[in-house]
């Protein structure tokens, strides 16, 4: 099966096209906390979105899922579609998946896609919610091909210049050329041998300690890293030369990780290997008991177990609707990365 949500990786010019057949054939058993916090917002919007009490009111998971219910519902559409299953049938049979939400109105297409992630998402060529127009387009019937489609992406969390609210609008016309792309990458993947890429994708690939590719950009990486650094390098070659040695660092840590995962199951099950053993640390030690009672505990032996009182950040309280004196708050001095642009220049 093909899933919309990974085009990124099945049918992006630089993604790989063998991700979906390995990640059926090593399929990932775990679920990590970010992806289970994920679903958990995920299902306080739908809550929020269906008129239904979500069950919490409050913390991060609530203010994020609010954000993105309160976008959908900023339009007053007649009719959504939540967590809505489409078949994308005319990119190819095996393409299905869940839309967070949709709906039509005024003979427009809405998309909506929540991102609880940090990896920032475009809304702009946003080849899953691509697929889903295709897959929208089938429930719909045949609609005029100048029918606007407007993708909305939703990413509380994590910096994008333009906000966490990302739009794109365009055209179902528009967007044929798109569809085109897809059903080659589809019928790619699908195929019997579908052509491998490494790249940022295989940290998210489960069958990256099998692949041979992603070993092969490792191994490569490694050779890349052992060649001695030039005195001088002219500022382009500098650029690109940071640019290569992120991406082999990407490669050996996806590798790394890969491997590291078989190691955990096999020391797990006392196989004996030859350089590396388990070392077990203490976990946190936290209370069983609620905070009140641990405080009035330290109350009866003299001991004040209380923590000072924490407030919430200027920047929450100012979205709660307070407004602040300058001289109530500072910026500390800032910090600087160094990323890769987006776009050469
Ligand atoms: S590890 Fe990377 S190259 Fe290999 S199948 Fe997965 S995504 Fe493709």
């Amino acid at each position: 099966m093909l899933k919309p949500s990974k085009a990124n990786i099945w049918a992006s010019p630089d993604g790989c096209k063998a991700y979906p057949k390995l990640v059926r054939l090593f399929p990932n058993n775990k679920t990590s906390i970010a992806a289970e916090d994920g679903s958990f917002s995920h299902e306080i919007a739908e809550c929020l979105l269906s008129n239904l009490n979500p069950s919490v009111g409050g913390g991060d998971v609530y203010d994020c899922a609010k954000l993105y219910a309160d976008e959908v519902l900023s339009y007053d559409f007649d009719e959504l579609h939540i967590e809505d299953e489409v078949h994308c049938n005319m990119i190819h049979p095996s393409l299905k998946g869940a839309v967070d939400c949709w709906a039509v109105k005024d003979d427009t297409i809405y998309i909506f896609d929540y991102k609880y992630s940090y990896t920032q998402v475009e809304a702009k060529n946003n080849l899953q919610c691509i697929c889903y127009v295709a897959g929208i387009l089938e429930k719909i019937g045949m609609p005029e091909l100048n029918m606007e489609v407007v993708i909305t992406i939703v990413q509380p969390r994590g910096y994008h210049p333009e906000g966490p609210i990302r739009k794109w609008v365009t055209t179902v016309n528009d967007l044929e050329n798109h569809f085109n792309d897809l059903r080659y990458a589809a019928s790619l993947a699908m195929s019997a041998n579908p052509p491998a890429r490494s790249g940022k994708h295989c940290k998210y690939c489960s069958a990256r300690h099998v692949c041979s590719t992603a070993q092969e950009a490792a191994y490569n990486a490694i050779d890349t890293l052992s060649m001695p650094l030039p005195t001088y390098l002219p500022d382009k070659a500098l650029s690109q030369e940071l640019l290569t040695l992120n991406k082999a660092k990407r490669a050996i840590e996806n590798r790394i990780t890969g491997i590291e995962e078989i190691m955990y199951s096999k020391l797990d099950n006392d196989i004996h290997m030859p350089y590396h053993e388990l070392q077990y640390k203490k976990g946190r030690e936290k209370w069983t008991i609620k905070p009140e009672m641990v405080a009035e505990l330290g109350d009866a032996k003299n001991l004040n177990l209380r923590k000072p009182l924490q407030v919430l950040t200027p920047t929450q309280a100012r979205k709660l609707g307070l407004e602040i004196k300058d001289s109530y708050t500072k910026r500390d001095e800032p910090t600087k990365t160094i990323v890769e642009k987006r776009k050469e220049s």
